[in-house]
């Protein structure tokens, strides 16, 4: 199950998320709508949800103060059991985490924590847009460690104007000096219509694809795993949740933008903070888009999804047929590897490394393919 929070104390300047500043008053109107809304959700599709991972995510999840989380967390129990055998995860932000909240969090069996800290120089928080600094992250790590966590996420940005491959390295260098289960790393893109789009800011593609490369060598030595294509981990500590979006399995969601996927049916909630508010409270879905997958749509996208995993895909015989020929093309240039008795494919580093080409060319081939 994943929750949006959708409130964030300022936009930040590469920042394409359904986030909202300045709309803090909206909080308890919030909490209360999702909580119908999944009551709503629930009545419709459920008796009960197995589901065993939840993600609360944004936005900035932590801006919620020490009550509001408790509003939540006690909600939120009608619909997940919280066990020690579960990952529950809450997403965070330096500037709005405390010890108290981390404590609450604990104490209603959230047991993994994601932390954002995208840079640990100070000056490309700044050009980012970020209102935390490095320091405060560290004081963020101390409490998280304190309160009890034992499973923590680093979540980074690679690629920023004047950042180089050495900074970056010495970076990564740097976070390991905390000692996380996992590491997340990202390559900055700019969207046209973020405050970078609008400076006109532009990437060095060449410069991101050997910081991608130096994040695989830099962790790997130091004894993580690069299960997925942005995320490394220490063995055992993959993040759950996320491995079933890879996996394609069924997700529910609840929130501004949350995206939902049950039984080959795509759901897409609105990303328009009002119409979902009034929305819910009259009672009506906050879905806008609802798409049924085909066949060949579904095991083109399982594909997709599945070179993004280190663990690659064992293909069916359906996938097969329909892109096998896909799959040998990719597997001559290198980008794959297929073994052709059982048909199971994973990605090389060369795929990775130039994924645009790959998901883009893997995409056209997707719509060109007649399902005869
Ligand atoms: S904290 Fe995250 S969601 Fe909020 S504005 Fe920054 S990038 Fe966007």
């Amino acid at each position: 199950m994943y929750i949006h929070i959708p409130f964030c104390p300022s936009k930040c300047h590469y920042c394409d998320f359904a986030s909202f500043s300045g709309r803090s008053h909206d909080v308890p109107r919030y909490l209360s709508a999702l909580l119908r809304e999944l009551n709503n959700t629930f009545n419709a599709h459920f008796q009960t949800f197995p589901g065993n991972t939840l993600f609360i995510g944004g936005g900035t999840p932590t801006v919620l103060s020490v009550e509001q989380w408790r509003f939540l967390l006690e909600g939120l129990k009608k619909y997940f059991i919280f066990s020690s055998e579960g990952e529950a995860t809450v997403e965070c932000n330096p500037e709005s985490s405390s010890l108290e909240k981390f404590d609450l969090f604990l104490a209603h069996g959230i047991n993994r924590l994601s932390v954002g800290l995208q840079s640990t120089e100070d000056c490309f928080l700044k050009a980012l847009g970020r209102v935390h600094d490095f320091a405060r992250f560290q004081k963020t790590f101390e409490w998280a460690g304190a309160a009890g966590f034992r499973n923590i996420n680093i979540d980074l940005i690679y690629g920023m104007p004047g950042q180089t491959l050495r900074m970056w390295q010495e970076s990564l260098k740097r976070v390991l000096e905390f000692s996380p289960e996992h590491v997340s790393v990202y390559p900055l893109t700019v969207e046209d219509n973020t405050v970078f789009g609008k400076r006109g800011v532009r990437v060095d593609g060449d410069l991101q694809a050997d910081m991608f490369e130096a994040a695989d060598s830099v962790l790997c030595a130091a004894g993580f795993v690069h299960y997925e294509i942005s995320n490394f981990c220490r063995p055992g500590y993959e993040c759950r949740h996320n491995l079933k979006y890879w996996r394609n399995e069924d997700c529910l969601g609840a929130g501004v933008s949350a995206a939902w996927y049950i039984d080959g049916i795509r759901r897409k909630n609105t990303e328009n903070l009002d119409d979902y508010l009034s929305a819910v409270k009259q009672g009506e879905s906050p879905v806008i888009e609802e798409t049924v997958l085909s066949g060949p749509e579904r095991a083109g996208e399982n594909i997709m999804l599945a070179l993004r995993l280190k663990e690659g895909k064992q293909l069916s015989s359906d996938e097969w047929h329909l892109f096998g020929h896909v799959v040998e093309h990719f597997a001559n240039k290198g980008f794959l590897l297929h073994r052709s008795e059982n048909h199971h494919i994973r990605p090389t580093l060369k795929g990775w490394r130039l994924s645009n080409q790959l998901f883009q060319e893997l995409l056209s081939e997707n719509s060109n393919t007649s399902y005869q």
